[in-house]
């Protein structure tokens, strides 16, 4: 697969240079009114640039003014269009979302504050903010994913819970009875404690 560097529209010259990510290798399918390109490796670009495939599918979207969906391990848009305006397009979301403004090196990570999508590169330490349409939906998303984070963290604290009350205030013998009579009574008690 040839790699190039990850550069965004303005081109590292370096043969060496450590930063490189697949070229775009794409397909056209179907014809008519229903004809469509799927990039082929998008999964594998993604993952250089170290980014979610939807950020991707959201920028293609927005910028080529076309549908786009992740189809499997494809990415499909319809319209006909050939590998070259898709690097265009993803230079593009490279040059906002990838690379730092100021040492140009793909080392940007995001930080959220309110409503904005801040970012740090990792590199240089410059601190940034980046205005897109795309950069809504991230920060959205990310609050969404947020949100169901503490729901699994409550029940992942609950039996700890349970262990200290049993330490301290029970007989620890009781509870490592396994007998029929030991398991049902402790039934009981539970039920009477609801
Ligand atoms: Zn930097």
């Amino acid at each position: 697969m040839a790699m190039i560097n990850i550069s965004g529209k303005h081109l590292v010259e370096d043969a060496n240079y450590r930063y490189q990510m697949p070229a775009v290798v794409c397909r056209t399918e179907g014809s008519g009114n229903g004809i469509k390109t799927s990039i082929l490796n998008c999964k594998d670009i993604a993952l250089h640039l170290q980014r979610p495939v939807f950020e991707l599918c959201k920028f293609i979207e927005y910028n080529m003014h076309t549908h786009a969906k992740e189809e499997c391990d494809r990415l499909v848009i319809n319209g006909h269009f050939v590998s070259g305006q898709i690097q265009e397009v993803i230079s593009g979301y490279i040059d906002k979302f990838v690379l730092c403004r100021i040492c140009r090196l793909p080392e940007v990570v995001y930080r959220y504050k309110k409503k904005d999508l801040n970012t740090k590169c990792l590199s240089c330490g410059h601190r940034d903010i980046i205005l897109d349409k795309l950069s809504k939906v991230i920060v959205r998303i990310h609050k969404d994913t947020k949100k169901d984070k503490p729901k699994k963290d409550k029940q992942k604290s609950k039996p700890k819970t349970v262990i200290k009350h049993v330490d301290t205030d029970d007989d620890v013998v009781w509870f490592t009875d396994l007998s029929d009579e030991a398991v049902a009574a402790r039934a009981k008690e539970n039920t009477c404690g609801i």
